[in-house]
């Protein structure tokens, strides 16, 4: 394949060398999918130069910006789900969330990702009791499905207050879920890119592509253009920019780290959920971390601003001292991310045209299902070369 057009480009010769191989692959975007993709292309081709490509230098995308929750979803998340979509839907969707998080801790390990099997919980306020009945109503039935998708007995179970969380709420608890350390698993996903030989390349924005003969165009912003043999956008949150049309747009969401606590003990190791999974909160590392509060304004909460919204910051701060019952909790972390949703919770993977493909609308599940969801991509992507 010719090199692409270089004129104007503010890549040097070399720079353009290494980014555009002769029959080089690119993945747009150095998240969990995008690099999930790569590792998937090489296992099944393994003489391909595939290179990922990511706007980002300091702040990246949804994977290094998340809770680090490795979930199916909580019971009131899926009654939620029920409303919109079927039983079948729901459940299998919670089960693939099962087999992702299975696959990615083979893949990766548990020790590189720090994964701990801790189950994790719902919380319920006492005024919240209504919606507590009503999980508890289901629990059985929804049990009963998830045994007939293979998860085994008892998935959800009402449990006592764990220690130093409040005694006066609700709590379910569901075994099958844990908590895993984002940094370490993002860690664990770029050291297995570089033990495959996949080029991941940082601070280079893509404006623009266009299938070609034989090839897919790519102008990169502010100049530079090559041409690659095929493209996968794995863009997630930020795909309408490339790609308008698709049904997926940004759902900014607010985490929150504290100070340390000044003690370990005590602490649950647990992830928990509350309000349909809206809101989460873990302690970890001797801190305490919550984030939430996008249901306060879903319709301005659809942005890419990595602004903190105030209300939803103190918000947070109320629930975070009411939990934990500690009245001057200062927070040394917040920050802001972006998930990508659409009109249903499933991720699309499809093909574009003949040589470009997206992974993308992975919402608040891309720990559980951002592995299974790549590798999906790369299959797809393998039938074409
Ligand atoms: C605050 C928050 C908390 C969350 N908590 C959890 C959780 O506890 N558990 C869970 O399962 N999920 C959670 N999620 C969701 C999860 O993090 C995402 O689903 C997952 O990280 C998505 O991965 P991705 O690789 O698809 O996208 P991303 O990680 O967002 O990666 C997309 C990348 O594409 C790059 N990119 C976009 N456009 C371009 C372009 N034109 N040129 C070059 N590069 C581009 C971006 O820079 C970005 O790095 C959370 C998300 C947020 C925002």
């Amino acid at each position: 394949m010719a090199h692409g057009l270089t004129y104007g480009s503010v890549l040097s010769y070399w720079e353009h060398k290494i980014l555009f191989p002769p029959d080089g692959v690119w993945i747009l975007g150095a998240g969990i999918t995008g690099l999930s993709t790569a590792l998937g292309l090489k296992a099944l081709k393994p003489e391909l130069p595939v290179t990922v490509v990511d706007s980002g230098v300091a702040v990246g995308g949804a994977t290094r910006r998340n809770a680090g929750f490795a979930c199916i979803g909580s019971l009131s998340e899926l009654l939620d789900d029920l409303q919109t979509a079927s039983e079948s839907e729901v459940f299998s969707l919670s089960a693939e969330r099962f087999r992702g998080l299975q696959n990615l801790r083979h893949a990766l390990g548990d020790a590189a990702i720090g994964y701990i099997p801790t189950g994790n919980y719902e919380i319920f306020f006492p005024e919240e009791k209504e919606v507590f009945e009503a999980c508890k109503d289901r629990m059985d039935d929804i049990n009963a499905a998830f045994k007939d998708l293979g998860l085994g007995d008892g998935a959800y179970c009402v449990a006592p207050a764990p220690p130093g969380l409040p005694s006066q709420a609700y709590y379910i608890f569901n075994h099958l879920e844990g908590v895993l350390d984002s940094a370490m698993l993002y860690q664990a996903l770029l050291n297995l890119c570089h033990r495959e030989n996949i080029r991941v390349w940082w601070g280079l924005d893509v404006e623009k592509y266009q299938e070609e003969e034989g090839a897919v165009r790519i102008w990169l912003h502010p100049r530079g253009e090559g041409k690659v043999r095929l493209l996968a956008l794995c863009t997630n949150a930020f795909t309408q920019r490339l790609i308008p049309g698709l049904d997926v747009h940004p759902a900014r969401g607010v985490v929150m780290v504290s100070q340390p606590l000044g003690k370990t003990e005590n602490l649950s190791p647990a992830g928990f959920h509350h309000q349909g999974g809206y809101n989460y909160f873990r302690f970890v590392d001797g801190r305490f971390l919550i984030g939430g509060g996008r249901h306060l304004d879903l319709v301005r909460e659809r942005t890419l601003s990595q602004e903190l919204p105030e209300d939803i910051c103190l918000y947070l701060t109320h629930l975070a001292s009411r939990i934990t019952g500690l009245q001057n909790l200062g927070f040394e972390f917040q920050w802001t991310g972006f998930m990508g949703k659409g009109r249903t919770k499933r991720p699309i993977v499809q093909a574009l045209g003949a040589r470009t493909f997206c992974a993308v609308r992975l919402g608040g599940m891309g720990v559980a299902i951002g592995y299974d969801t790549g590798c999906r991509l790369a299959r797809l992507m393998a039938e074409a070369l």
